[in-house]
């Protein structure tokens, strides 16, 4: 009996190699979690009377470091765990080693950013709701890059290593997929990584191709190397050819019976155009129904276009004339634009955030009826700290089981004017600071002083330096109102120039705060990543966010610090525009309206660092006014914030987000 299970799942799951995973995979246990629910959720998704999703992404950020961590019992190679941080402070001769510890560096390196995190976050909550979906992307041999700082030289990227074949709860298929190209084929080899429910119930298979096999040339083994590596263009068409194309053969080769496919950003565009190779007109337009695609940028640059004649001579003729069809782009008829493939060929489009579904109905108005938004969310049980969770589980009649239905977290309004409910929210945060204070005591953060952190990907439009552009008024700040801590962590693109130069201003600016340690400490994370997102977001004070509007499509880091009570400094713009109105902090800053999108290059530093630094002043003022010498006042104001962020969680996350995709858009 149990040994069939172990049979089943070999029959589902063809593991190559599986002499090397049988320690780990037995009859009840996979990487130490439950077995049956691989057996489930394959069954369902080669049943054909069945309603299954197949999702595609390029990246995936899963956060396998903080959250539902597998356990391995065959060695894990050590080039699995990214090494240590450098930190860059106004504390020069200060400059440690950070080391953290290392089951919390067991990341499983697909990601870039925000994209891959909320990818990550949705399976986790579609897992939850025991939605069947089957989701599709890149296994990246190389993955993002290594961040290095290095004193008057910045950031310097190096090649991240690491080692699938001992990463806990990834396994090689036998199943490999051939994409006949006009000159080459390329072969895929198959992986399966799998993502559990919060409650190990349920979980969702995610199927990562790999070019680095010896049946490909060297240059095609690389391609599935770095992630966004964008050396030259025939590299980026091929990488999305992989991800469409590659991906949908690989869902077909696995015998799964989809009825939706749900397009993460443009980059997977092509996966229509080979569902739709060797169907007649009417068969194409009926699929058109089955496919869905969410649209996450408003920067123009975020569109990708490709040379028609590159993409001609690389794909054969029957593939290339439908992706001609659809793909052309309005401005430039030489030029394939997936935004506008997807948008042609899928019937439900979707928009990050209410803002940014304005803003996409501007750059698209022939698609803007169809055009609707669902605004992004993060997954609660990820990004939750530990002492935070504990309070929401002491009050079980008001947050009721928020694990299973983050929504309750709005009932946090009826505990506002509850004194026990407010103790304990601030005696959590303040454990959280100790804790990031412990961390960087050779930095000596201390958890009793007004602490700011800005941390996400440095590009132009998000401003990373807009805090820094007159260090002087921060320093007069700090002498009328006490000290303040600020926080960086970001990596830069390696191949943005302008975000580079970003890194090398702001360290020489922190740089120039040396003498004034006492009164403003600055540090800089070196290789931000999701285990200083949720340290960071669940641990400061202030969480900055200050994109130009309206080029924020929606932004989640700020939804894992409301989650924490960690109060907004933020613009108006993305997600924040939704909930404004809400008590969660302060707005400042230049606001969009109106019908033109405007230039994402005029930064509006000066009029936004001077907003920012009176609304700085404020919230330094009531941090000062509650977290007093004397002792805390529990009836600040500050705390009353605390709890309506609390409360505004229990509308952004995702599986509020994965629910609406599943009655706006899939359907069941
Ligand atoms: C959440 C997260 C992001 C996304 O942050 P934004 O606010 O959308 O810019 C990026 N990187 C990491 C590591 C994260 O955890």
């Amino acid at each position: 009996m149990e040994n069939s299970d172990l049979k089943r799942f070999l029959s589902l799951v063809p593991v190559d190699h599986f002499e090397r995973y049988a320690a780990n995979i037995t009859s009840d246990s996979f990487f130490g979690f439950p077995l049956k629910p691989i057996l489930e959720v394959e069954e369902h998704l080669l049943a054909a009377d069945q309603k299954s999703v197949g999702y595609f992404s390029m990246e995936y950020g899963l956060s396998t470091n903080t959250y539902n961590p597998f356990g391995s019992k065959i060695p894990v190679s050590e080039k699995n765990s990214s090494a240590g941080h450098h930190i860059f402070s106004n504390l020069r001769a200060m400059d440690y080693y950070l080391v953290v510890d290392a089951p919390h560096r067991l990341d499983l390196p697909i990601y870039s950013g925000g994209l891959g995190v909320l990818a990550g976050d949705t399976l986790k909550s579609a897992a939850d709701r025991g939605v069947p979906l089957a989701a599709v992307g890149i296994l990246w041999n190389k993955g993002y890059f290594k961040q290095s700082f290095w004193f008057k030289d910045g950031q310097v990227p190096e090649e991240t290593d690491w080692e699938p074949s001992s990463f806990p709860g990834l396994v090689p298929l036998e199943t490999h997929v051939d994409i006949n190209l006009k000159k080459e084929i390329i072969r895929l080899k198959l992986w399966k990584y799998f993502v559990y429910s919060y409650d190990k119930k349920h979980v969702i298979p995610l199927i990562l191709l790999d070019s680095n096999v010896p049946e490909n040339t060297p240059f095609t083994q690389k391609l599935t190397g770095q992630l966004y590596k964008s050396d030259n263009a025939e590299w980026k068409i091929l990488q999305r050819i992989i991800l469409g194309i590659g991906g949908m053969k690989a869902l077909e080769k696995l015998g799964y019976q989809l009825n939706r496919y749900h397009l993460n950003e443009g980059h997977a565009a092509l996966a229509f155009a080979e569902k739709a190779l060797n169907k007649k007109n009417p068969e194409i337009d009926s699929l058109k129904n089955h496919f869905a695609y969410t649209c996450h940028t408003p920067v123009a640059a975020g569109h990708d276009r490709f040379n028609k004649k590159t993409l001609e001579e690389i794909l054969p003729d029957d593939i290339f004339s439908l992706i001609k069809k659809f793909g052309s782009d309005s401005g430039n008829r030489d030029l394939i634009n997936l935004t506008e493939h997807a948008m042609n060929t899928c019937h439900f489009v979707n928009a990050v955030a209410a803002k940014h579904g304005e803003v996409t109905r501007l750059q698209f108005p022939d698609f803007k009826d169809r055009i609707q938004t669902i605004t992004n969310g993060v997954h609660a049980h990820t990004w939750v700290s530990k002492p935070v969770a504990d309070v929401f589980d002491a009050y079980p009649k008001e947050l009721g089981d928020w694990r299973q239905s983050p929504m309750r977290l709005k009932n946090a309004l009826a505990l506002k004017e509850n004194p026990e409910f407010r103790r304990a929210l601030w005696n959590a945060h303040d454990t959280n600071k100790k804790n990031l204070s412990l961390l960087l005591k050779n930095w000596r953060i201390e958890p009793g002083v007004f602490t700011i952190a800005w941390a996400r990907r440095i590009a132009a439009y998000k401003r990373p330096s807009l805090i820094l552009q007159d260090v002087e008024k921060i320093l007069e700040i700090a002498r009328r109102v006490g000290p303040i801590q600020i926080i960086f962590a970001g990596k830069a693109h390696p191949k943005d120039d302008l975000g580079f130069t970003y890194v090398n201003e702001m360290l020489s600016r922190i740089d120039s705060l040396d003498k004034n340690r006492d009164l403003v400490r600055v540090l800089m994370l070196e290789n931000y990543d999701t285990f200083f997102g949720k340290l960071l977001a669940s641990s400061v004070d202030v969480w900055l966010n200050n994109p130009l509007p309206p080029f924020e499509a929606s932004g989640t880091s700020g939804m894992k610090a409301i989650l924490n009570g960690v109060l907004q400094l933020s613009t108006l713009d993305g997600w924040v525009v939704e909930a404004a109105d809400k008590n969660i902090g302060w707005i400042f800053g230049w606001e969009h309206h109106g019908s033109e999108i405007g230039d994402e290059r005029n930064l509006r530093l000066k009029e936004d660092s001077d907003a920012l630094y009176a609304m700085m002043e404020n919230a330094a003022k009531l941090y000062y006014a509650t977290n007093l010498k004397e002792g805390v006042n529990f009836d600040s104001d500050w705390i009353t914030k605390m709890v309506h962020c609390i409360s505004e969680a229990g509308f952004f996350n995702t599986d509020r987000m994965v629910q609406e995709y599943q009655t706006k858009i899939w359907g069941f």
